[in-house]
């Protein structure tokens, strides 16, 4: 059968002299992955929309054991990305994040959006690379249905004042008293805690728009990787390399 589909590659595999394996997120099925046989050729007109971060239009043979693809028409490339080592960190770490969460339908259409929107900022250079990535990891996880219980302390009900610590493996919230009550050390000051309220819950189209000191944003950053990786329940390669060009 024959179908078409919208899709970000997120990542390739060479398979002899000119093919590729593609994993590729689309809003409709998920994550699948198809051969594109000869791609790697310059002259094949496979080429440019095969290539990886590229979201493009496929046609694709669906069989029983896999998928070939019989065209791609690129719709975004993201050239920004290769000019700078720590963008191309960090979107090699969304791509394998996300492939690794690999949403259903209809989930997988809100996070390849946001994968999309994230690469674009990155690309363009519009924020800071360090908020980006929290703004992946915890909105994705929302997305997912892992949205942590941040509207208020779970021990006493308190909304704000001072700072909290969100616990990253059950995703829930204490304030500074009910913290220490339980042997924890906060882990949130108010700025990341608006920042990470905000990202859960603003509407998409406001998802980007806040502001966060260089202070806030490390210790949100802390918070956020460790509640995507205790979720997603196991590593991912390429955050140690991420870790390497953006401490
Ligand atoms: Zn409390």
């Amino acid at each position: 059968m024959q179908i078409a589909t919208s899709g970000l590659v997120l990542r390739t595999v060479k398979l002899g002299e000119a093919d590729q394996i593609l994993t590729i997120l689309t809003p409709d099925r998920g994550v699948i992955s198809a051969s594109a046989r000869g791609s790697l050729r310059l002259k094949s007109k496979l080429f440019s929309g095969c290539g990886l971060f590229c979201y493009s239009e496929f046609t694709l043979t669906t069989g029983r054991a896999s998928n070939f693809v019989d065209a791609a028409e690129v719709k975004k490339a993201f050239h920004g990305l290769g000019r700078s080592v720590e963008g191309m960190a960090l979107a090699a770490y969304l791509a394998e994040a996300a492939a690794t969460l690999s949403p259903e339908p209809p989930e997988a259409a809100a996070v390849l959006r946001l994968v999309l929107n994230c690469l674009y900022m990155i690309s363009e250079k519009r924020r800071p690379l360090p908020l980006l990535k929290s703004i992946f990891e915890m909105r994705a996880m929302s997305l997912s249905g892992y949205m942590p219980r941040i509207l208020a302390c779970d021990g006493c009900g308190r909304y704000d004042g001072g700072d909290f610590y969100l616990d990253p493996a059950g995703g829930t919230l204490l304030c500074a008293s009910c913290a220490e009550n339980a042997r924890h050390v906060p882990n949130l000051d108010p700025g990341a805690l608006y920042a990470l309220r905000h990202i859960c819950l603003a509407e998409d189209a406001k998802l980007f728009s806040f502001n966060l000191s260089e202070q806030s944003t490390r210790r949100l950053g802390k918070v956020c990787e460790q509640y995507f990786l205790a979720n997603l329940d196991r590593g991912l390669k390429s955050l140690d390399f991420l870790h390497t060009v953006l401490p």
